[in-house]
C-alpha cells in the first residue's frame, strides 16, 4: 500500500498540557504525538529516535510495535503492566490470544482490512489479562510506512479509560458499552464480561463476582440534588478502582449498583479480602460540592462464587445480587456470600409483592391530609392527600415502604386510582359540609404521568365524585415531568383547561432545564423540602433556599415551601414571598376527622 493513498491522519498540535502532565493520553493525542516527532527537528543524529523511544517507555498506557505481519516486536512497560505478560511471552506472536475485538469474530481481519485501506484502525479491544481477567479498553491502531510507502510497522496505542465522557467521534461505541458518568463498563458489558468469565473459568480456576449496592444513595440524591449524587458515584468508582488488581473488571450497572468482577481466585479469603478493603475504600468521608461538604456513605456487598454458586452466569451475578441484599437488611456497611440461607430469603420481597396486591384488593389503604397554607391571606387554601398501607400487623406504611415497588410491578395505576377518587370524594363532601374551600392535591407518580387513559382516569373520576376540577391539584415530581411529560403533556393540558391546578413538586433536586419547565403547563413549583430544611442551619443552606426560590419564582409561577419546621424558616419564606407552606410547623398529615377538626379549629395561620 502506497503511504500517499492513505488518509491524513489528524495532527492537531498537541496542548502543551497534556505533553508532560503524566496524564494518560487519549489514542488520538498519541497519534498527534506520533506526527509531532515526524515532525520534530533532528538536531543531532538519532534525536527523533530517542525522542519516540522516551515516550514508548513512559508512556502511562500500553503501546505494542508489530510487524507487516501483526506479529508482536515490542511491547512497553505499561503494557506489560496492566496486562500481566512478559516479553517473551508476547513477542514474536500474532496477538489474537490476548486481544479479541468487543464483538464478532475474526477481529484481526477486520483490523487488517481497515489498515489497509485507511492506514489506520480505532475501536474497542479487550485484552486479556494473563490472569484471565478481559480488559476491555480503546486502541488506535496506525501504520507507519518506510520511504518506499510500504509498511514498516504497526503501533498500537491503548487509551487507558479514564474517567468522564470522552467527546470523540467514536462516542457512539462507547456509550454503549461504557458508562458515561464514571467511564465504567455498563450493564450490558457487565453481562458480557461475566459470560466472558464464566467460559474463561470452566478450563480451571473459579472466579467471584460482588455486587456492591451504597446504603444510602437514594437518600443523598433526594437531599442533596444529583450533581452530588453524580459526584458521589463518580469518587466511589475511583476508589473501588483503586482497590482492585489489574486483572479484575469493575462495572456500574446504573443507580449505585456496581459489579466487580474477580477472575482466579483461589479460595473464600481471597474474596472476603477484597469486599473487606471495598467496604473500607467506600467508607472514608467524602467530600463534595455544596452545603454537605462532607458524606458519610456505606455500601453493602454481596459475593458469589464460580463454580460453588452457579451453573450459569446470570445466576452467579443474580445470587451475588441477592446476597448484596442479605448484607443491607442485616447490616448495613456489611458484605456476605450466597449462602442457603440467603438464597432463602429472596422470599420477602415476593411476599411483599403479593402482600401488596392483596392490599389493593383487600383496600388496606386510607389517606392523610396536610394543610397547605396562603401566606399573604393567613389561611388553608388547600390540603395535600398522602396515602399510607394499613399492613396487617404492621400498623401503617409510609409511602416509601410501598410506592416504589407498586411504580416497579405496575400496581400503582390501581393505587393511584384509589388515591385519586378517594381524594376527590373527600374534598366534596368537606366542600358540602360547608369548609372553607380548599384545592385537594394528589401526587402522582412517573408512572401514572405516561398512561395512555391518564386524562379519560380523572376526568370520569371528576364527574363521578361531582368535586369542581377548580378545586382538584395534581403534584408530580419536578423529574418525573422531566422525564415522563412528553407523553403525558397533552393529558396535562388539557386537565389544565379544564381549570385543574398542576403543581411540580420536589423541585430543586431534578437539575432540570428551566426553560423546559417553564414551558409545561404548571401553576406552582413547590420547593423541596431538603431546602427548607437548610433554612436556620448553619452555613451557607439559606443562600441555597433563597437561590432555588428565586430560581422557582424566575419560572412565573406560585412558589410553594414544603417541609417547613420552624417559625424562622416561615420568616424566611415570607420575607423571600414565597407563596403558600405547608409543613409540622402547621399540622402533620392527619386522619380525614382530625384534619376536619383542625380547618374547623384553625383555619389562618
Ligand atoms: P411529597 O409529595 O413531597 O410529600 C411530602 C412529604 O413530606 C410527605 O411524606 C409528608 O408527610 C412529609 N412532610 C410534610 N411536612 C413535613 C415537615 O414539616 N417535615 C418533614 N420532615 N416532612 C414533612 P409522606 O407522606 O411520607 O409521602 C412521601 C411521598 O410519597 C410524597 O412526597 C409523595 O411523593 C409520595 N406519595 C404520597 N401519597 C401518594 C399517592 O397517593 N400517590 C403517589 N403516587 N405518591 C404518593
Ligand atoms: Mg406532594
Ligand atoms: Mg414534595
Amino acid at each position: 500500500m502506497n503511504k500517499h493513498n492513505a488518509p491524513r491522519l489528524r495532527s492537531a498540535a498537541l496542548p502543551a498540557s497534556s505533553a508532560g502532565s503524566g496524564a494518560a493520553p487519549h489514542p488520538d493525542t498519541l497519534i498527534d504525538l506520533m506526527s509531532i516527532i515526524e515532525r520534530a527537528p533532528e538536531r543531532q543524529g538519532g534525536d527523533r529516535l530517542r525522542l519516540a523511544d522516551a515516550i514508548f517507555e513512559s508512556a502511562a498506557d500500553g503501546i505494542l510495535i508489530l510487524g507487516p505481519d501483526l506479529k508482536v516486536i515490542a511491547m512497553n512497560p505499561a503494557f506489560a503492566a496492566t496486562s500481566g505478560y512478559e516479553a517473551r511471552e508476547v513477542v514474536g506472536r500474532v496477538p489474537e490470544f490476548m486481544a479479541t475485538a468487543a464483538r464478532g469474530a475474526n477481529f484481526l481481519k477486520h483490523v487488517g482490512d481497515a489498515l489497509a485501506s485507511q492506514g489506520a484502525w480505532k475501536g474497542e479491544v479487550w485484552v486479556r489479562h494473563r490472569d484471565g481477567g478481559v480488559h476491555p479498553g480503546w486502541w488506535a491502531i496506525r501504520s507507519i510506512f518506510t520511504a518506499g510507502g510500504d509498511v514498516a510497522y504497526y503501533l498500537a496505542l491503548s487509551g487507558a479509560l479514564d474517567f468522564g465522557p470522552r467527546a470523540n467521534g467514536d462516542r457512539g461505541v462507547r456509550l454503549a458499552n461504557f458508562d458515561p458518568l464514571t467511564g465504567l463498563a455498563n450493564k450490558r458489558l457487565v453481562r458480557e464480561l461475566v459470560e466472558k468469565a464464566f467460559t474463561g473459568a470452566r478450563d480451571g480456576k473459579g472466579f467471584a463476582v460482588l455486587y456492591a449496592d451504597l446504603d444510602s444513595f437514594g437518600a443523598i440524591v433526594e437531599r442533596w440534588g444529583h450533581r452530588v449524587g453524580d459526584q458521589v458515584l463518580f469518587e466511589i468508582a475511583r476508589r473501588m478502582n483503586g482497590v482492585l488488581r489489574k486483572c479484575d473488571s469493575l462495572g456500574r450497572l446504573g443507580g449505585d449498583d456496581f459489579v466487580v468482577i474477580l477472575p482466579g481466585v483461589e479460595s473464600e479469603t481471597d474474596v472476603a479480602k477484597v469486599a473487606r478493603s471495598l467496604l473500607d475504600a467506600v467508607a472514608v468521608p467524602l467530600p463534595v460540592d455544596g452545603p454537605a461538604r462532607e458524606l458519610a456513605i456505606t455500601a453493602s456487598i454481596g459475593a458469589a462464587v464460580y463454580p460453588k454458586d452457579g451453573g450459569s452466569a446470570a445466576s452467579i451475578l443474580h445470587r451475588a445480587e441477592v446476597a448484596s441484599a442479605y448484607a443491607k437488611e442485616h447490616a448495613r456497611g456489611s458484605w456476605q456470600f450466597f449462602t442457603d440461607e440467603v438464597g432463602s430469603r429472596e422470599v420477602p420481597r415476593l411476599s411483599l409483592e403479593a402482600s401488596l396486591q392483596h392490599a389493593v384488593e383487600r383496600n388496606e389503604f386510607v389517606l392523610h391530609f396536610q394543610p397547605k397554607f396562603d401566606l399573604r391571606l393567613g389561611r388553608i387554601v388547600g390540603v395535600e392527600a398522602l396515602i399510607r398501607w394499613q399492613k396487617r400487623g404492621h400498623g401503617l406504611v409510609p409511602p416509601a415502604g410501598f410506592i416504589p415497588l407498586a411504580e416497579e410491578t405496575g400496581l400503582i395505576n390501581e393505587i393511584g386510582d384509589w388515591a385519586l377518587r378517594a381524594a376527590c370524594r373527600q374534598a366534596k363532601s368537606w366542600s358540602d359540609a360547608g369548609l372553607p374551600p380548599m384545592r385537594m392535591a394528589v401526587n402522582l407518580s412517573a408512572r401514572q404521568l405516561s398512561k395512555e387513559d391518564l386524562l379519560s382516569g380523572i376526568v370520569r373520576i371528576l364527574e363521578k365524585t361531582g368535586l369542581p376540577p377548580n378545586l382538584l391539584e395534581i403534584e408530580v415530581t419536578e423529574s418525573a415531568l422531566m422525564e415522563k411529560a412528553v407523553k403525558g403533556i397533552a393529558a396535562l393540558r388539557a386537565l389544565r383547561e379544564m381549570g385543574v391546578h398542576l403543581t411540580a413538586d420536589d423541585f430543586g433536586v431534578g437539575y432540570s432545564s428551566l426553560n423546559y419547565l417553564k414551558n409545561l403547563p404548571l401553576d406552582s413549583i413547590k420547593i423541596d423540602r431538603a431546602f427548607v430544611a437548610e433554612i436556620g442551619g448553619q452555613g451557607d443552606g439559606a443562600m441555597l433556599a433563597g437561590a432555588v426560590i428565586g430560581l422557582a419564582q424566575s419560572l412565573e409561577k406560585r412558589v410553594v415551601a414544603e417541609g417547613v419546621e420552624q417559625r424562622n424558616q416561615l420568616e424566611f419564606l415570607r420575607q423571600h414571598w414565597c407563596d403558600e407552606a405547608q409543613g409540622y410547623l402547621f399540622s402533620r398529615p392527619l386522619p380525614a376527622d382530625e384534619f376536619e377538626r383542625f380547618v374547623r379549629e384553625r383555619p389562618r395561620l
